[in-house]
């Protein structure tokens, strides 16, 4: 068994994961780099998993499916139910379970960057290796997927759930966003020494032009401040940014009942809105 990061556009990756020459692909946004690695390593298309509806993870389907094996219903196509995911595909919702490549696969609800967004996890590899998480735009290393459709709560429930799944979990992010990920992160937690020395290493892996990923969510909780947002630092750097960010605004004003709030113990989602927004923000 292997597991690869296909690169896709600019800075997506489409997961590939093959054993006995048959090839599983996540979110082929385009078809024509997943054609070349399949070529390449001569490997049979067997299935392609959708995590969300966004072009850029759903762009290769048409052009991939004629290469599945027709079943009785659908091709084996998987995607959520709660999206248009383009072309027949089988729907799948939260604790749907599937079977690929011999390999127990089991759906996660993680809502927030879209509405139907999901998540596909091996929890027993048959590698033996530790587990394996296709997690699409929700968890990004040192970062996390826009709320283009859903809300704070929601992307925070979604990220806590990842977050408690074994450690050692092997995270395969749709997107190479992690060195301006860890930009920001350096910038709400300057005194995380783990951060820093992540930092470095991704940018020897870049500077050799390898992968940052996949990561992992031991070191995810390490590093990724959207993840640690009970974190003492965390908190003062995200409360600090929404006192400056609304005095710009609204000056000479009583503080609002957010930045109260968020001074007097403020909801880990509001922390974690705070950051998002900032993110959404950070130059
Ligand atoms: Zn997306
Ligand atoms: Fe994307």
């Amino acid at each position: 068994m292997e597991l690869i990061a296909i690169k896709a556009f600019t800075d997506n990756y489409i997961w590939m994961l093959h054993k006995d020459g048959q090839a599983i692909v996540v979110d082929p946004g385009d078809a024509a780099p997943v054609l070349h690695a399949l070529k390449e390593r001569r490997l049979e298309l067997a299935a392609i998993l959708v995590t969300h509806h966004h072009a850029d993870h759903v762009g290769g389907l048409a052009e991939l499916a004629p290469l599945l094996r027709q079943t009785e219903t659908s091709p084996p196509i998987y995607g959520p139910a709660a999206e248009r995911i383009p072309g027949p595909h089988i729907a799948l919702a939260g604790g749907d379970r599937l079977s690929l490549l011999g390999q127990a696969l089991r759906v996660l609800e993680v809502p927030g960057h879209t509405a139907g967004h999901i998540a596909y996890l091996i929890d027993a590899p048959s590698d033996g290796g530790e587990p394996i998480l296709f997690c699409g735009d929700t968890l990004f290393s040192g970062g996390c997927g826009r709320l283009f459709e859903g809300t704070a709560a929601q992307m925070y429930n979604s990220l806590q759930t990842l977050a408690a799944l074994p450690g050692g979990t092997r995270v395969c992010c749709a997107h190479e966003y992690t060195l301006s990920n860890l930009r920001f992160a350096c910038a709400v937690e300057p005194g995380n020494k783990v951060l820093t020395d992540y930092q470095r290493w991704c940018e020897a892996q870049r500077a050799m032009d390898l992968p940052t990923l996949p990561s992992s969510i031991g070191r995810e909780l390490a590093v990724n401040p959207f993840l640690r947002c009970e974190e003492v630092e965390v908190r003062h750097s995200a409360l600090q940014w929404h006192d400056q960010h609304l005095t710009h605004g609204t000056s000479l004003i009583e503080p609002t009942p957010a930045q109260s709030a968020l001074a007097a113990g403020a909801s880990s989602i509001a922390v974690f809105a705070c950051l998002r927004q900032w993110k959404n923000e950070f130059k």
